[in-house]
């Protein structure tokens, strides 16, 4: 059987996991954020006093590294060596630490397999930043999903202030650009727009037009598969 799959690409705080999370469910697809398997070796890296400076010591932690994911009453979780990490790689923290781990190749590598093996087995939503140009070049449907930085800032800083964690919206803009640099500047797998994305800017939408503008991207590409 051949399952329908749908890459969602886009720097940090553009929407991509609630707005692709959400119109995964209106699809009845599963719904895979790849940026947890990086936090999730973040999160070991971190706890081992890793220099996250040095690719080689980074690269040398992966065979003592098993990131697992699965879906619990239909929300993912992410499991580092048989524990629920999923809290944990979402202090801001990790998300520098998963941004230094990305930058390495054996990092990407090691975890392309578990990306690809779900798109092989379901109806698939999946976001992070090299979908549609690595790790599913052949994605039935793909977008670049964008928004002004002080926009994506300003959403990431809610979220966390929600959350009770503490921070301002200048840390939060300088991680958000620090990241959205690393992110695009590295040499293997960058973020950048697959060549046959749709372009969606989310910079002037709430959440439910977001979503409205990726599933109607989704059911326009699939009319014409
Ligand atoms: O999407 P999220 O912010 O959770 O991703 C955390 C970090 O993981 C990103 O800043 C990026 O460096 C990395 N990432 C990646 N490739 C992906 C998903 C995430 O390099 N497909």
């Amino acid at each position: 059987m051949k399952f329908i799959s749908v890459a969602i690409d886009g720097p940090v705080g553009a929407g991509k996991s609630t707005a692709a999370r959400e119109c995964a469910r209106r699809l009845g697809f599963v719904y895979c954020d790849t940026g947890a398997l990086y936090r999730a070796v973040g999160v070991f890296c971190v706890r081992e006093g890793v220099d996250l400076s040095e690719p080689k010591q980074v690269a040398g932690c992966l065979d003592r590294i098993k990131v697992e994911i699965s879906l619990v009453d239909g929300i993912q979780h992410v499991f580092l060596n048989g524990e629920d990490v999923s809290e944990e790689i979402r202090l801001p923290q990790m998300s520098m630490a998963a941004s230094a781990v990305s930058a390495v190749p054996e990092v990407r590598k090691a975890l392309l397999g578990i990306q690809r093996d779900i798109a092989e087995k379901n109806n698939v939503v999946m976001d992070g930043r090299d979908i549609g140009t690595v790790v599913l070049p052949n994605a039935d449907v793909k977008i670049f999903l964008t928004a002004k930085p002080e926009i994506r800032a300003k959403r990431r800083y809610d979220e966390l202030a929600k959350k009770g964690v503490e921070t301002t919206f200048d840390e939060v803009l300088n991680d958000l650009n620090e990241r959205d640099y690393n992110d695009s500047h590295r040499a293997e797998a960058p973020l950048k727009m697959a060549e046959d994305a749709a372009l969606a800017d989310t910079s002037e939408l709430d959440f439910e037009q977001s979503v409205e503008l990726i599933c109607g991207i989704v059911r326009e590409r699939r009319d014409v598969l």
